[in-house]
C-alpha cells in the first residue's frame, strides 16, 4: 500500500510523476532495445490559473479530477499510460506506429475534454468551456538521442500549440523553424550574450506631432552571433521568453537605457519593450526601483511598452506590477495595439498612457475599408482618453494623415531609423544648436 501510495498523485489517483518518469523509461528502454516507437504526450489545462482565481481551488482540484478520468478511460482504449506531471499538467505514453496514430490520439485528448463541456466563463478569449492545449512527440532515431529529448520535443510542441490559440494538438516536427536546432543555438547564444558584449540596444526616434520634437526614443534590443551576423528580434525574443533568458536580458535593457540614454538629457523619455513575462516574475517592479535608484534616472523619464502576447492572460499579478511600476512613475504604453484578441479588454482593465497603434493599419489605408478602420481604432481609443502613437510612418503622405487626424505621435522611417545611442545624441545635439543660438540671439 506504501508503494502505491507513493507512486500515487493523491487528487486524481493518476501515476505520479516519479511513476510515470519510471515508465518513460520502460517505454525508452522498449524502443531502443526492440524498435517499439511510442508517442510522449503533454497536455495542460488552458487558463487553469484564472480558473482557480475565479472558482475556488476546490473547483479547481474538482475539474482535475474530471479531466484526469475523462483522459484515463480514453487512453486506457488505446492501452497507454497516463500521469499527472504537475500543477495543471498531464503526460500521457502510448506505444504508436506512425504519426497518423499520434496525431488521432492528440486530437482525441482535446475532444474528450472540450466534450465534457465543463464551464469556464472568464477566460476572455471567446470560449467559455475548460479545453486543453496538447503537444506532442513521436520517437524518432537520431545520432546520440536522449531520454529527455522527447519530453523536451513535446514541450516544443504544446508551447507551439498554445501559441496557436489553445484548444489544440500540435504534433513536433523537426523542419519546423520554431523548433529547429537554431532556436537551440539561439537560447544557447542568449546565456553568453551579456557576458560576451553580444546584445546591444538601438534607439528609434518618437515625434510629437505638436511641437515637431523629439520627445522619446523606443529602445530595441539587437542580438549578433559570434561571427558577428545578427539573428532579428522576431527570432531571438521569442526563444528568451521561452527560456526565461528575457529575465536578465531585460533588466541589462533598462540598466543600459538609464546609465547610457537617461543620464544625458539628450531626450527625454525612452520607452523600453517589456515582456508580459517579466510583468509576471515576482520581484521585477522591486528590480526595477533598485536600477532607478542606482542610477538616480527619474521613473518618469521611463516608459514601458506592453505588448498583447498570446502566451499571456492578463491576471492579478501582472495588474499589481503594473500598479507598482506606476508608482514608481514610469508610464505604461501598449504596443502593437490591434494585432492581438486581448487588445480590447486590455484597454478597460489598464489606464495606458500611449496607445501605439500597430503600423498594418496605416499600411492598410490605401483602400476605402483600410482608412475607415484606422478612422475607427483611432477615435476608439482617443474616446477611451489614452494619447495615440502611430506605427510605421514611412512616407510625407502618411505624415500629412497623421497631422490631419490629430494623432499625437508617430514613429517610423519617416522620422528615423533605429540607430546606435551615440549617433542619435549627436543627432539631438545638432538639432538643439540653432535652438540655442536663436535663444542668445
Ligand atoms: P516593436 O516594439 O513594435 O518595435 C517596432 C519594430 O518596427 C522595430 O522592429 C522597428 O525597427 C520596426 N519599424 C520601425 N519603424 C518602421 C517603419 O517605418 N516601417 C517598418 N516596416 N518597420 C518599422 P525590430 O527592432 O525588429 O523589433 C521587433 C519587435 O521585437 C519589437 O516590436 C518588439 O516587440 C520586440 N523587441 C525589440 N526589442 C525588445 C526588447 O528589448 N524586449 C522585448 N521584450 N521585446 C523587444
Ligand atoms: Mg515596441
Ligand atoms: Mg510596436
Amino acid at each position: 500500500a506504501l508503494l502505491r501510495l507513493s507512486r500515487t498523485d493523491p487528487l486524481t489517483g493518476l501515476e505520479n510523476r516519479r511513476a510515470i518518469d519510471e515508465k518513460l523509461r520502460e517505454y525508452w528502454s522498449d524502443w531502443q532495445k526492440l524498435g517499439n516507437r511510442f508517442a510522449a504526450i503533454l497536455i495542460d489545462v488552458d487558463f487553469f490559473k484564472k480558473f482557480n482565481d475565479c472558482y475556488g481551488h476546490q473547483e479547481g482540484d474538482r475539474c482535475l479530477i474530471h479531466v484526469a478520468n475523462a483522459l484515463g478511460e480514453l487512453v486506457t482504449r488505446y492501452n497507454g499510460s497516463i500521469g499527472r506531471y504537475g500543477g495543471e499538467e498531464f503526460i500521457v505514453l502510448a506505444r504508436m506506429n506512425d504519426k497518423e496514430q499520434v496525431a488521432d490520439l492528440s486530437e482525441a485528448i482535446c475532444r474528450t475534454v472540450e466534450d465534457l463541456a465543463l464551464t469556464h466563463e472568464l477566460r476572455r478569449d471567446g470560449t467559455s468551456i475548460v479545453t486543453v492545449s496538447v503537444g506532442a512527440a513521436f520517437t524518432r532515431t537520431q545520432a546520440g538521442a536522449k531520454l529527455e529529448k522527447i519530453i523536451h520535443e513535446a514541450d516544443r510542441a504544446l508551447y507551439l500549440a498554445k501559441a496557436g490559440g489553445r484548444n489544440c494538438a500540435r504534433l513536433f516536427d523537426p523542419t519546423d523553424p520554431q523548433s529547429s536546432d537554431e532556436s537551440e543555438n539561439i537560447a544557447a547564444l542568449l546565456k553568453i550574450a551579456i557576458d560576451r558584449n553580444l546584445v546591444s540596444l538601438v534607439y528609434q526616434p518618437i515625434q510629437e506631432i505638436a511641437s515637431g520634437r523629439v520627445e522619446a526614443v523606443e529602445a530595441l534590443m539587437r542580438l549578433k552571433m559570434l561571427d558577428g551576423i545578427l539573428v532579428p528580434p522576431s527570432l531571438f525574443i521569442p526563444v528568451a521568453e521561452r527560456t526565461g533568458a528575457i529575465l536578465e536580458l531585460g533588466r541589462w535593457a533598462i540598466r543600459t537605457v538609464c546609465t547610457d540614454v537617461l543620464a544625458h538629457d539628450d531626450v527625454r523619455v525612452v520607452s523600453v519593450n517589456v515582456s508580459p513575462i517579466q510583468l509576471k516574475t515576482p520581484g521585477f517592479a522591486t528590480s526595477v526601483a533598485g536600477i532607478l535608484g542606482e542610477t538616480g534616472v527619474a521613473g518618469s523619464r521611463l516608459a514601458f511598452e506592453i505588448t498583447e502576447g498570446r502566451e499571456l492572460e492578463m491576471d492579478s499579478d501582472i495588474l499589481r506590477c503594473i500598479s507598482d511600476l506606476k508608482l514608481l512613475g514610469i508610464k505604461i504604453w501598449l504596443d502593437d495595439f490591434g494585432t492581438g484578441f486581448a487588445g480590447l479588454s486590455w484597454l478597460r482593465l489598464i489606464d495606458f498612457d500611449t496607445v501605439k497603434i500597430d503600423r498594418s493599419f496605416l499600411h492598410d489605408c490605401g483602400t476605402p475599408k483600410g482608412m475607415a478602420m484606422l478612422q475607427d481604432i483611432i477615435a476608439l481609443v482617443r474616446n477611451r482618453g489614452h494619447k495615440i502613437l502611430v506605427e510605421g510612418v514611412e512616407t510625407d503622405e502618411q505624415m500629412a494623415l497623421m497631422r490631419e487626424f490629430g494623432i499625437d505621435k508617430v514613429q517610423g522611417y519617416h522620422v528615423g531609423r533605429p540607430m546606435p545611442a551615440a549617433s542619435f545624441q549627436a543627432k539631438q545635439q545638432v538639432q538643439k544648436r540653432p535652438f540655442t543660438v536663436l535663444k542668445s540671439a
